[in-house]
């Protein structure tokens, strides 16, 4: 649909009042504001509408069901699936970004448009962190919602285990407030169910004291990597929650720790994070340094400057999946070191290892999140520049999957995956969890209008 399309009475109400911004096809500023993350997803939205405030939230989803416009609503626009772009009508929280800290109750209330720089920007300062993405122009909306892995995780949980209150404009305008009283259905189902149940305009996280953290860099040549797998796995399975990281093979950067002869070469990298001083941090991975390795980064560091140490350019193409684990014998190491050979090199993409356990995997049952119970994840991760690259790098990642299925819980990670069809997003939740989502999908949301996202289908 184009804007010309749109009804002209209808457009002067929306823009009677509204103090946010309102773009149009051929408006300054239209283009930049349309793309996301992935460039494989090119939309052309007939209106972009960017609130500045919950009233306005309301009145451009009014707006939308009265034009009948395909609604999509915008965090950070870092859904690999393409779920926050629409050819109708886009609603772009990115001006609702505040991030205010109480430091005395240990809390931070984040606007729903807010990305994990407003985030950490804002906790950093008083020593206080949360669990973020790894990158931090992802947005805190999409990511918790949809439950939130980070480089904390293991240590504080997942980032919906922090949620403690969210404010939400529903399908027909009502702002409602979810906490451990009120909303209660609501507020368990926000924890992993995304963006199905309305408009999220605020997300209020618990905070914890970070006095020192370290993270480790170390790098091996990819024929070293079955070795250091095993080492790794076999130094996870009995670190302390205080660890976190992954275990990744990558186009090696052109940093100062990389010897040259790897640099722009596939390499297998083991970044380990300790929520403690370098010192604490270098005795706990006193095993990893043991198996001699050709390039290493420690430092205690800032939380947000980590946060950004992986950030990835937009507008690369994007395909990603993953497979979570119930166990990782040797065989399944073998699989997944020799699939990282079909890696495109150089590119961005990353051939990833989480290893889950502690804060992921205790209370695993109060939300709807069956995957936590893994103790590993398998994350291909693909970015690459050229359309021609397109079917190898799909093919990649699909490999990686099938290749480990044989370990596979079954259950996925709905934020690291694309469009992967209808059973995945079930097996997102498993069965009896999907079925109490689509209750609290048929209360807020009977007529599915929030359907750009990994969709649960309104309980008839
Ligand atoms: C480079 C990169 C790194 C990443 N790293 C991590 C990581 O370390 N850990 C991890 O868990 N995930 C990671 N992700 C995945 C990320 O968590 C998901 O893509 C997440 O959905 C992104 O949220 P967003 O707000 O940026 O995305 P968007 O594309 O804006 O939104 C994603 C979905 O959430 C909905 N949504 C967003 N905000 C709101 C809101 N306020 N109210 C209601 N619905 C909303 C959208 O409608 C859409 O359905 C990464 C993604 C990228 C691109």
């Amino acid at each position: 649909m184009s804007s010309r399309m749109l009804h002209q009475a209808a457009l002067d109400q929306l823009r009677s009042g509204f103090t946010g911004t309102l773009l149009a096809p051929g408006d300054p500023s239209y283009e930049e504001t349309r793309h996301v993350f992935n460039a494989m997803i090119d939309r052309s939205p007939a209106m972009i509408a960017l609130p500045g405030n919950e009233a306005e939230v309301a009145k451009a989803i009014a707006y939308g069901r009265r034009e009948d416009l395909e609604i999509a609503v915008r965090g950070g626009g870092h859904s690999v699936a393409g779920n926050s772009a629409s050819d109708g009508l886009v609603i772009d929280l990115r001006h609702m970004n505040t991030a205010a800290v109480d430091p005395e109750a240990r809390t931070v209330r984040v606007g729903g448009g807010a990305t994990m720089a407003d985030l950490d920007g804002a906790t950093q300062p008083y020593g206080l962190a949360t669990t973020g993405g790894r990158v931090s122009s992802t947005g805190v909306g999409g990511f918790v919602l949809g439950g939130g892995s980070g480089w904390l995780e293991r240590a504080f949980g997942l980032a919906c285990d922090n949620l403690l209150a969210a404010e939400m404009v529903t399908a027909d305008g009502d702002l409602v407030r979810a906490t451990g009283h009120t909303h209660g259905e609501l507020f368990w189902a926000l924890h992993g169910g995304g963006g199905n149940f309305g408009v999220v305009t605020s997300l209020t996280l618990r905070l914890h004291p970070l006095p020192a953290l370290t993270a480790a860099l170390l790098l091996w040549p990819p024929q070293a990597g079955p070795e250091v797998t095993r080492a790794y796995r076999d130094f996870m399975a009995a670190a302390p929650d205080q660890v976190g990281g992954g275990l990744i093979y990558l186009t090696a950067p052109d940093e100062p720790f990389v010897p040259t002869e790897l640099v722009g070469k596939l390499v297998c990298m083991v970044l380990i994070t300790y929520t403690g001083p370098e010192a604490q941090a270098r005795e706990v991975m006193a095993p990893m340094l043991g198996l001699g390795h050709a390039g290493e980064m420690i430092a205690q560091l800032p939380y947000a400057q980590l946060q950004s140490m992986l950030d990835d350019p937009p507008g690369y193409r994007n395909y990603w999946s993953a497979e979570h684990l119930d166990a990782f014998p040797d065989e399944a190491v073998d699989e997944f070191c020799a699939r990282a050979a079909d890696m495109i090199v150089p590119s961005p993409s990353q051939h990833v290892l989480f290893p889950e356990g502690g804060a992921v995997a205790r209370d695993a049952d109060l939300y709807p999140l069956p995957w936590r119970h893994a103790p590993w994840t398998v994350h291909p991760f693909g970015l690459w520049d050229d359309p021609a690259d397109d079917a190898r790098g799909k093919q990649w990642a699909r490999a990686l999957r099938s290749d480990l299925k044989p370990w596979a819980s079954g259950s996925v990670y709905l934020n690291f995956i694309g469009q992967e069809g209808a059973d995945r997003v079930v097996a997102g939740f498993g069965q009896d969890n999907y079925r109490r989502l689509a209750e609290v999908k048929a209360h807020y949301d009977p007529g599915n209008v929030f359907h750009h996202n990994h969709n649960i289908r309104p309980a008839t």
